[in-house]
This record gives structure tokens, sequence and C-alpha cells, in this order.
């Protein structure tokens, strides 16, 4: 089919970039308003449920099946290992002294990471009960030093006066008791705490000044225990041995760390509370080899186990806390490098939007501008020609409805259910919009070959913007055919229906074709080839397609060329989902 000339091309592209931008259904291209209004909506949620809010912290993410597998997997090693020193708990290990340096350098290094570790954690989180929990291990990590420096003949090697009989032991008590308090005041305070991110004061200084403020009380409890020793509850009977007294201890130990346990086991869990679970369980090893198996004997079999175990447990757990933290803060960057990716895409949006509404806008306002300078001039004449003013001045008034169209298209764009949708046929659309590329057909030589099925069934969408889709293509491929001199310039237009029940349409050309390399990026926003291009043309195209349900994509012609082809779900078709997603 050969048409004659009529009306410039570019009308094909008029009032088209602005009705499309709306109904994408790529969340990456041009979801502007919608994501916004939903962060907002997460803003007020965060308010009253800040854990969602920060949901990749260790003290907020639950456990995953692994973890507790992991968690499980510890204690079974530690139980096997309680029942195979249980039987020589109570043997002697003399002079094993000299190791206790090296072992309280490696628990105090071990709980001071810890402590910092959580620290770090409420310096984002400000959760006062994980402030408490880091003061829990701080204090923990800090006592180890005088308990080591107090414990008898230790550093009598190097000069150093040994402390009271009952220094050791009462810091041995203060750590034992002191750790499951904080414990449980970390697990009573999680979930009774509303205040994160509302404690006041900075949270360097709440970190400087806890910080300092266990120092002081480590030190000044160390040195009243050092200095009064005879005041101090009579633990030991001798050097080795412990008295009747101690066994209160290990007993209200025992207790706390089963409360501990119970208020975690009973709370929402997360991966902290997990370990911290393990950490208890593997304090009630240690205090079941060190005060019931090994009788309280010091530097037995027992004694020494328990204290391997506990360290070794104990560095497990810090392991990992670090490997926990190092996966979660790897979520946490990828979360932001998307999150970042989304706002590009958002603003690409944005700069699409302007960019089409300044290029449509524009289009009718410049032939408004020439039809009026010509208006005038046939005016100014000696004889002015009233017809061709009038015609002048007619164009003038369509180029105005035409400006006016393309702003009340971007206001309904952005009311809901505001887009038309009505029943289509397919195959007018495409006679219309080979009617109006004409004038360029004529020009430039081409040969249109139109060929419609004509039983082609209805599809449900946007006539309008249907038609600036195929008007598009059709305006494409012509620019792509007029570069062509030695072969003839085809347009060849085709609708069918597929087995599918969707139709389907192509636009064939005998032009240029498309560079390989540069066929990925023919529906990027403001990619083109062409000197006096946007590059807005294809994406409109893809995002009307897709938002109707179909596909849009282009392959190469034979022997020359390139083929867009659409597929749309026809109103015969029953999986068809068109009209909603139009609306
Ligand atoms: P514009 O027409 O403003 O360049 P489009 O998004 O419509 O923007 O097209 C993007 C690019 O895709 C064009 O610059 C051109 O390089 C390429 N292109 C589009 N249609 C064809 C075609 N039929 N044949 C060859 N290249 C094409």
């Amino acid at each position: 089919m050969r048409h004659p000339a009529s009306t410039a091309r570019l009308e094909s592209k008029d009032c088209f970039a602005f009705a499309c931008v709306g109904l994408t259904s790529s969340p990456s291209k041009l979801e502007f308003g919608w994501n916004d209004r939903d962060a907002g909506e997460n803003d007020v949620k965060s308010m009253s449920d800040a854990k969602s809010d920060l949901p990749f912290l260790l003290s907020t993410s639950p456990p995953s099946r692994s973890q507790g597998r992991l968690a499980v997997c510890v204690l079974l090693v530690l139980v096997s290992a309680l029942l195979v020193t249980a039987p020589f708990a109570r043997v002697p290990l003399t002079n094993t002294e000299v190791l206790l340096p090296a072992y309280a350098a490696a628990a105090f290094v071990n709980e001071v990471i810890t402590s910092a570790l959580l620290l770090a954690l409420y310096s984002v989180q400000r959760s006062q009960a994980v402030l408490v929990l880091s003061i829990g291990y701080l204090f923990s990590g800090l006592m180890v030093v005088p308990w080591a420096l107090t414990f008898p003949g230790v550093f009598a090697s190097l000069g150093l006066p040994d402390a009271g009989l009952q220094s050791t032991a009462s810091i041995a008590a203060l750590r034992r008791l002191g750790f499951p308090l904080f414990v449980l005041a970390y697990a009573l305070l999680k979930d009774a705490d509303p205040s994160i991110r509302n404690s006041h004061g900075s949270v360097r200084g709440i970190i400087l000044g806890s910080i300092a403020g266990v120092i002081t009380i480590a030190f000044g409890l160390t040195w009243l225990i050092v200095t009064r020793d005879d005041a101090l509850p009579r633990f030991m009977s001798d050097a080795r041995n412990v008295s009747e007294l101690w066994r209160y201890v290990p007993a209200t130990a025992v207790f706390l760390y089963l409360t501990g346990l119970v208020v975690l086991w009973t709370r929402e869990r997360s991966v902290l509370d997990l370990w911290l679970m393990v950490v208890l369980c593997t304090l009630l090893i240690e205090i079941i080899l060190l005060s019931y198996l090994s009788a309280g004997l010091r530097l037995s079999v027992g004694w020494w186990a328990g204290r391997l175990y506990g360290f070794t447990s104990a560095s497990v757990v810090l392991l990992v806390l670090l490997s926990e933290t190092a996966t979660l803060y790897a979520r946490l960057a990828r979360a932001v490098s998307a999150e970042r990716r989304a706002r590009e895409a958002r603003l690409t949006s944005m700069e699409a939007l302007s960019a089409s509404i300044a290029h449509e806008v524009n289009q009718p306002l410049a032939s408004m501008v020439t039809n009026a300078d010509a208006g005038l001039r046939w005016l100014g004449r000696q004889s002015p020609n009233l017809n061709e003013a009038q015609a002048a001045l007619s164009r003038i008034v369509g180029d105005g409805h035409r400006a006016g169209k393309v702003i009340e298209g971007i206001r309904t764009m952005f009311e809901k259910g505001a887009q038309e949708r009505v029943s289509v046929n397919m195959n007018r659309l495409i006679d219309e919009a080979l009617r109006r590329c004409q004038g360029e057909v004529q020009v430039d030589h081409v040969y249109i070959q139109a060929e419609l099925d004509e039983q082609l069934p209805l599809v449900t969408g946007s006539p309008v913007q249907l038609q600036q889709v195929i008007s598009n293509l059709v305006a494409n491929a012509i620019d792509a055919m007029t570069a062509v001199t030695d072969r003839e310039r085809v347009l060849r237009v085709k609708s069918a229906l597929q087995e599918s029940g969707s139709i389907l349409v192509s636009v064939e050309d005998s032009g240029t074709g498309l560079d390989p390399k540069l066929k990925e990026r023919i529906f990027e926003p403001f990619f083109t080839t062409r000197s006096d291009g946007m590059g807005m043309g294809l994406m409109f195209c893809q995002s009307v397609i897709e938002a109707h349900g179909g596909r849009l994509w282009v392959t190469d012609n034979e022997p020359h060329g390139a083929v867009f082809r659409f597929t749309l779900p026809s109103d015969d078709d029953p999986t068809s989902t068109a009209g909603a997603t139009v609306r």
C-alpha cells in the first residue's frame, strides 16, 4: 500500500512523551512520587517500630537456621568436653600458675573486643540495652586484670607482693555475678527499650562517659578489695581451697545464668541474643567444672578445663559476632548502593519527564510563532490575504489546543486511574499513523507496505498512547532509511494474531540497521545517535507497551535494516491483564 503525501512526520512524536511517563511498569525507570511516598510511610512506621528501621543489625535481625545449628553444635561440643573432663576434674595441675597471665591476657583482649563491638553497635542503634551489655563485657574484661595480678603466687616471681588471700576470690565473685546481671539487664531492657535513637546526649559522649565510668568503678573496686582484705568475705580457706561460704557464689551465678537464659529464650530473639545464650550456657558449664566437679580446687584439671572451654567458646562467639557484623555490613552496603541506584534512576526519570515536557510543549509553541509570523505577513501586505491569515490563525488555534492537551496529559498522568482505557482497533491506529507520515514518505521516496490482519481482535488501552508508539516506530524507520541510497527504502508494517491470543505488530525497514554494540542501549532514556534526536522515543514506546501488558523488542531485518516488534494482549485473550495495567 502506498500513501500520498500529507502531514509532517514530526507529528508522530507529538503529545507522546508526556503520556507515557506515568505508565511504566519498570520499577527502575519512572516511579517518582510513589517511592517517595512509601519512604514517608516508612519513616512514620520507624518512629513507632524503630527495630524495623535498622533490620541489618546483630541486635535486630533474627538468627538464621544455620546460625541456630552452629550455636547448638558449639554447645554440644562443650557438653561433650565437660563429660570427658568430669572424671579427672579434681586432679591437681601443679606449677601451672605461670599460664595464668597468658589466660588472663587472652580473656581480657577477648572481652574488651566484644565490648568494643557492642559499643559500635550502640553508636548505630542507640539502644540502652546494648550499651548496658557492652559495659558488662568491659567490666568483666577489666576485672580479669586484678584477678590475675592478685592470684596467689602468680606474680611472686616478679618480686610483687601477693595480695591478701580473699582478694582474688572476691574479684572472681564480682566477675561471676556481675556479668550475668548485666546480661539480665540487657535482656529486660531490650524489649522495653522505646528510646532507640531517643537517648539524650551525643553518642560519643555517652560511650566515653561509660568507658570512663567502668574503668573508674573497676579501679575503685579493685583498690577497695586489695586494701581491705580483712573485711572481705572469707571465700578461701587457703591459697588452693575454697571455703564453705564460696558455694553461695556459684549457686547465685547458676541462678543468674539460668534466669538470663529463660528471659532471653522467652523474648523475641536476635542474632546477638542467640549468641548471648550460648555464652550463658558456656558460663554455666564453666562454673559446673570450676566449682562443682573440681570442688573449687584451684589449678586442678576441672578448674583449668572450665577456663579453657569458657575461653574457647567465648572466642567462637566473638568470631561469630565479628563475621556476622561483617556480613550484615556487607548487606547494608548492598542495600545502600541499591537505594542509590534507585535514587539515580528516579532522578533520570525526573530529567526524562522535564525533557519530555519541554520537548512536547516546545513543538506547538514553535509552530504557533511561525504561524503568527506568517499571519502577520499575510495581513501586512498591501492587499492583505485574509484567507491565508485565517488559515494561519486556525493553525495557531490547533497548536494551542495541542499544547493544552500536553498540559492536560501531564496533569492526568499524576491522577491515578485517569488514563483513558477503551477497546482499540490497532489496524485503524496503524493506518492513521501511516497516513500522517505521508509527507515524509513522499519526500524520502519510501515505499510503504501494510500487511494488516483483517481479523485482528481489539486490544484494551489508551488509543492516544498506542498511536504514538506506532508513529514513533514508523518515524524512526523512515529516519533510518534516509541515508540509504543503494537500495529501495521499504517500510513494512504488519499486524497479526498470535497463537497465544495476543496480537503482534511489527515495523520493518531497510535502513542502516542497528550496531550490535548499541542494540542494548537504544531503549535507554536520552540515548540517541541522531544530531537532532532526544533519545526519548523508544524508552516511551517500551514504557507504554509494558504498561499495557505487552513487550517491545528489536531484531535485525534481512538483508538490511531493523524490525521493531511489540505484542499486546488482545481482548479475546482470557489471560489478558491489560485493562488493569493501564488503569
Ligand atoms: P531519537 O529518535 O530521538 O534518537 P529514539 O529513542 O526514538 O530517540 O531512538 C534511539 C536510537 O535508536 C536512535 O538514535 C537510533 O540510533 C536508534 N534507532 C531507533 N530506531 C531505529 C531504526 N529503525 N533503525 C536503526 N536505528 C534505530
